[in-house]
């Protein structure tokens, strides 16, 4: 693809400028600056503690910015609550996943759907069928969307279910409420490498079919593989931002992971 193609079809979704939030004395976002642009994936990495979680906690609407601005297709969303920002699609899934107990994976994703009953790209993407009232025909659509991500265990009480396929769970119920920006908190954690292949291929497909999504991961072979830009942040503050080629050979990303080194 040209450089041009790219400007033709990604646009910012969604911005942060100057975004900050500050727990008491600790200042755990610092003037941060982030573009989510649609159909591509923006990975956020960073050390434990780095301010990876806040940062999607502030854009999804969980936590109010000390300071800073966040822009969705251009206005400000700044104190909009969670469901007003699901509502214009900014949907995300959780490190720690916050399933509704009591319900199967297939029960919850196609709640899913029904909170989101409109005309959701992930039918397109999976070819299944249009717009539907019924509830079998939501469940129909609820197990493709879990198919696809595979997702074994449908029927399942959620919070028995693996940690890992807790967090596939919720990434197909967002999918199913039509998302043009996703936020995932770690969604690869607890996957085993051929699931963390799976996971990757199919991040490369969710974008390709629109949204802009933000990516927070530790395996830099996976950042590697589906990442278009990478941005860094070390005690909150922004240290690089690039592509993953870029972001991998720079002194103070490599500084922050592996400590300074002796030479
Ligand atoms: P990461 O996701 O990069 O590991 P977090 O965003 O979870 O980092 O945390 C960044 C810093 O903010 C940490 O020092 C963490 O302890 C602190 N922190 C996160 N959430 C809260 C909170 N609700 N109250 C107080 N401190 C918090
Ligand atoms: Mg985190």
């Amino acid at each position: 693809m040209t450089g041009t193609q790219v400007e033709a079809t990604e646009q910012a979704m969604m911005t942060a400028h100057g975004l900050t939030k500050r727990f008491g004395n600790l200042t755990a976002v610092s003037n941060v600056d982030l573009e989510l642009r649609s159909s591509s994936i923006t990975a956020l990495i960073g050390p434990n503690g780095a301010g990876k979680s806040t940062v999607v906690n502030l854009l999804s609407g969980l936590l109010l910015p000390s300071a800073g601005e966040i822009r969705y297709a251009g206005g400000s969303v700044r104190g909009m609550h969670p469901y007003e920002l699901a509502h214009l699609g900014v949907l995300r899934t959780f490190q720690t996943p916050r399933l509704c107990p009591g319900l199967s994976a297939a029960e919850t994703v196609t709640l899913g759907l029904q909170a989101h009953d409109r005309n959701s790209w992930a039918r397109a993407l999976f070819h299944t069928p249009g717009l539907h009232k019924k509830e079998d025909e939501r469940r129909a659509e609820a197990l493709a969307v879990l198919e696809e991500i595979d997702v074994e265990g449908v029927d399942v009480e959620v919070t028995a279910l693996a940690v890992g396929t807790q967090r596939l769970v919720e990434l197909a119920r967002a999918l199913v409420g039509g998302p043009t920006v996703l936020l995932l908190d770690e969604p690869g954690a607890g996957l085993d490498p051929s699931e963390s292949a799976a996971l990757a291929a199919l991040l490369r497909k969710i974008a390709a079919s629109g949204p802009a999504v933000l990516l927070i991961e530790h395996d830099m072979s996976v950042v590697m593989s589906v990442a278009d830009r990478v941005v860094v942040l070390d005690h909150g503050a922004v240290i690089a931002t690039g592509t993953p080629a870029e972001v991998s050979r720079n002194e103070a990303v490599i500084e922050a992971y592996l400590g300074p080194q002796e030479s």
